[in-house]
């Protein structure tokens, strides 16, 4: 799921790099270039950029395809995450109860941060428990090996040779030592950063002349708040809220594209999830149903935005935005999980996908995985059929489907 049309993205977002629609397929890829000669014309490169040719050769010794790397960029589940899974995943009551206690621990520096970069400090909290589970885990993998081998790998060859040049510059400066470790994709640090995003928004909070993304706070917390801040961030608002839809709500008006005032929404019928009027401010909307029209319904505002520029992720955005009002003291979502929620296999998909195909709706392949053309698809045979169209993907609609 990737709503970009909104988006006033002005940077590489820092992708979930796992489970983007859009993989190519395993068997696709063609294969790699000669590893030498591709790894000597990459040092090339670096030194031509005028990067330090003792780092560049330090940083890069001994550098090798790391084949388990390839695995995990290779994975694909066998299941696909409903959002009800995604978000238990992401918000455990252990993990609320931890950030209400780092919020108050680190309180201080947090309404420093806050002041200076417009971002309000539960915001942060919540980043922080999803990336890294507030900096219990960072990742043990090489940063260059896990580079190079992305890099040399053909299936986002470019975007990785990008990562890997951003992370050698930094080295070269002496912005970021040679041996740092962090993710399979190269994300670092507390706020699990990319290179890019490290070199353009790593902060030096505690002004100690380094940029120190590990075990620096203050430098942690005011790269993150500089991200979201220059990704458009405004802390007079908060990200959105769960809603209520009336029965017999146009679904069609259901998507990011479609922003309209609060008050729209309100005449339209939209409440807040328990039932009270939608706030009486000046600013626009959008809705989302992650779940099909029978879960929970969100109303987005532009925060919301900004958080899908960290994550392209719809999920992921969700959960921040809730994690954050949880660790404000707020409750669960108003809607429950359905008792016996069934999860569709990759194979289950890849059916519907074919299934939707050969009635006359293209979902662009069948890969697997439900995509924004998929979606788009559903929703429009549903359509055809006089049925609630809400694109979501689900063993009813699947059974509906090959009647
Ligand atoms: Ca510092």
């Amino acid at each position: 799921m990737k709503f970009i049309t909104r988006l006033k993205t002005i940077m590489i977002a820092m992708v979930l790099i796992v489970g983007l629609p859009g993989i190519t397929q395993a068997g696709t890829v063609p294969p790699p270039p000669p590893f030498d000669t591709w790894l000597s014309e990459l040092k090339g490169e670096a030194i031509a950029k005028g990067m330090n040719a003792d780092i560049i050769g330090q940083a890069l010794r001994g550098a090798q395809p790391i084949a388990q790397i390839i695995k995990y960029d290779r994975h694909q589940p066998e299941f696909s995450l409903t959002f009800w899974k995604y978000l238990s995943n992401a918000i455990s009551d252990t993990r609320v109860k931890r950030g209400r206690e780092l919020l108050v621990k680190h309180g201080p520096l947090l309404k420093r941060v806050a002041q200076k970069y417009g971002v309000q400090p539960r915001f942060l909290v919540a980043f922080w428990g999803l990336e890294t589970n507030f900096g219990k885990y960072f990742g043990k993998l090489p940063i260059i090996g896990s580079l190079v081998t992305l890099a040399h790998d053909r299936r986002r060859a470019k975007f990785f040779r990008a990562q890997l040049l951003a992370a050698l510059e930094l080295m070269s400066k002496g912005d970021m030592p040679v041996d740092v470790a962090g993710s399979w994709a190269g994300a670092m640090g507390n706020f699990q950063f990319i290179p890019t995003s490290y070199r353009d928004f790593a902060i030096d909070g505690d002004g100690d002349g380094k940029r120190d993304l590990w075990n620096n706070l203050p430098d942690a917390f005011s790269s993150a708040a500089n991200y979201l801040s220059r990704s458009g961030w405004d802390i007079n608002r908060t990200w959105g809220r769960e809603v209520k839809l009336p029965k017999r709500f146009d679904l069609s008006l259901i998507s990011h594209d479609i922003q309209k005032p609060l008050k729209e929404w309100q005449s339209l019928g939209v409440r807040r999830a328990d039932g009270r009027d939608l706030p009486v401010v000046a600013i626009e909307g959008s809705l989302v149903i992650p779940a099909g029209y029978k879960g929970p319904a969100f109303i987005l505002y532009s925060n919301f935005d900004a958080i899908m520029t960290w994550n392209t992720s719809t999920f992921y955005a969700i959960a921040i935005g809730h994690l954050a009002d949880r660790l404000k003291g707020g409750g669960g979502l108003i809607t429950r999980p359905p008792a016996n929620e069934v999860a569709l296999t990759r194979d289950n998909v890849v059916e519907m996908q074919n299934l939707l195909t050969s009635s006359g709706f293209d979902t662009g392949g069948a890969d697997g995985m439900s995509g924004p053309k998929t979606r788009k698809s559903i929703r429009a045979w549903q359509s055809s059929k006089s049925l609630p169209a809400d694109g979501y993907p689900s063993i009813e609609l699947l059974k509906l489907l090959r009647q």
